[in-house]
């Protein structure tokens, strides 16, 4: 993936461990139980863990489809030699509908102009399409209206007739899923289940109807209908903290940096721009060479902790475009590490977790692991595998 030499590959890391994704594939699967499919969503690259390798790793351990947002990332998942069912949701107008087709991928109609599309594609490509129609139960965010269904049904079901396309799914979002009392989950799947009945009047028979995202997959087992969708459970990560039971998943992403350097600070010094943080004791800290350049959350500074030979450290001070700053040993304490020995961002416990920085940032563990990136490098690894 990384044009730079290897050497530099050392500096900060991103170890993307497939063996866990397989683990968390086939535990999610366990939980869904052999009637409902699975659907491992590799959108917005892998979320930062690498598409093409999650979707391989996914497929092994017996994903039968995967899902992605865009086109563009649909068309890569074939291009990285991908085969199976693949399901794609997200368009703007003017989208050629056609090479999508042709590649086999399911498409998503969120309205009659998107079934206007794909019919001049399908007359492209050259073969029926795969279609899923989806209704927007409450999330108010893509689908159809529930008033704009009935008519969506119909040109859906006419086109079916017609030759143009099978309609292959049915499908739905929540918004609150991590919250099962929220009254939106059962609001939005009675919505749900009146649009089912509305397709099947006007005569659709969709393979799979689905909603579920990983909270519901793991919280509102009404809600599995044929398939769930879960993207943040595969990368190991809770997708409702405070709801959910332990599982077993195992976090697949290491994010990892070598010290720079690391100094004793007098009580007095302060650290980072602004000196928002000082020392109020003599104490070691190390320079961590990334920054929010890489995706490391500027509003880590003064409340992240970093993994330093086991040990949770706490981030002092505003973290930089390249560097943050890491007390590596407080007042009295010999420090385990020096410049060149290595640190973990977040991880597996005992380090900190995506969730442990999503905490530290008033955010969520998506956010977090899908913005790393910029000059970290990618390493793939496979626990179960390599020696
Ligand atoms: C991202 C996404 C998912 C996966 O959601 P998780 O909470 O990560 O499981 C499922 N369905 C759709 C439509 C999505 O956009």
């Amino acid at each position: 993936m990384s044009l730079l030499p290897p050497h530099v590959a050392r500096r900060a890391e991103i170890v993307v461990d497939l063996a866990a994704i397989r683990h968390n594939v086939r535990l999610l699967a366990g939980e869904i139980g052999p009637d409902v499919a699975l659907m491992v969503v590799v959108k917005a690259d892998g979320y930062g863990h690498g598409m093409a390798q999650v979707a391989a790793a996914a497929r092994e351990a017996g994903a039968p489809w995967l899902g992605v947002a865009t086109f563009d990332e649909a068309l890569a998942l074939r291009a990285a030699g991908d085969t199976g069912r693949l399901l794609a949701w997200l368009t703007v107008p003017g989208e050629d509908w056609a090479p999508v087709v042709a590649a086999d991928v399911d498409v998503t109609a969120y309205s009659l102009a998107d079934l206007d599309q794909l019919v001049d594609a399908v007359a492209r490509a050259g073969r029926p399409a795969r279609l899923q129609l989806k209704i927007d139960t409450g999330l108010r965010r893509g689908g159809s209206l529930p008033a704009d269904w009935p008519a969506l049904v119909a040109a859906a079901r006419a086109g079916e007739e017609a030759g143009h396309w099978r309609v292959t799914g049915i499908w739905s979002h929540p918004a609150s899923a991590d919250d099962p009392a929220h009254p939106a989950n059962d609001a939005q799947e009675q919505v749900f289940r009146d649009a089912l009945a509305t397709a099947e009047e006007a005569g659709l028979r969709p393979e799979v109807r689905h909603i579920a995202n990983s909270a519901a997959t793991l919280l509102r087992p009404s809600m599995h209908f044929d398939l769930v969708r879960v993207g943040i459970a595969t990368y190991g990560l809770d997708p409702a903290p405070g709801h959910t039971r332990d599982l077993g998943l195992r976090p697949a992403m290491s994010v990892e940096a070598t010290l720079a350097m690391t100094k004793r600070l007098a009580p007095g010094d302060g650290v980072s721009y602004g000196h928002t943080w000082v020392a109020d004791a003599p104490v070691t800290v190390g320079l961590v060479p990334t920054g929010y350049a890489d995706g490391v959350p500027r509003h880590a500074g003064n409340t992240a902790h970093i993994g330093v030979a086991g040990v949770r450290r706490p981030v002092r001070g505003r973290i930089c475009m390249d560097q943050l700053v890491v007390e590596v040993a407080g007042e009295g304490e010999e420090p385990a590490v020096g410049a060149g020995d290595r640190v973990v961002l977040f991880g597996s416990a005992p380090d900190p977790t995506a969730q442990d920085w999503a905490e530290a940032c008033d955010t969520i563990s998506y956010e977090i692991v899908s913005r790393i990136g910029g000059r970290f490098v990618r390493r793939w690894t496979d626990s179960e595998r390599d020696s």
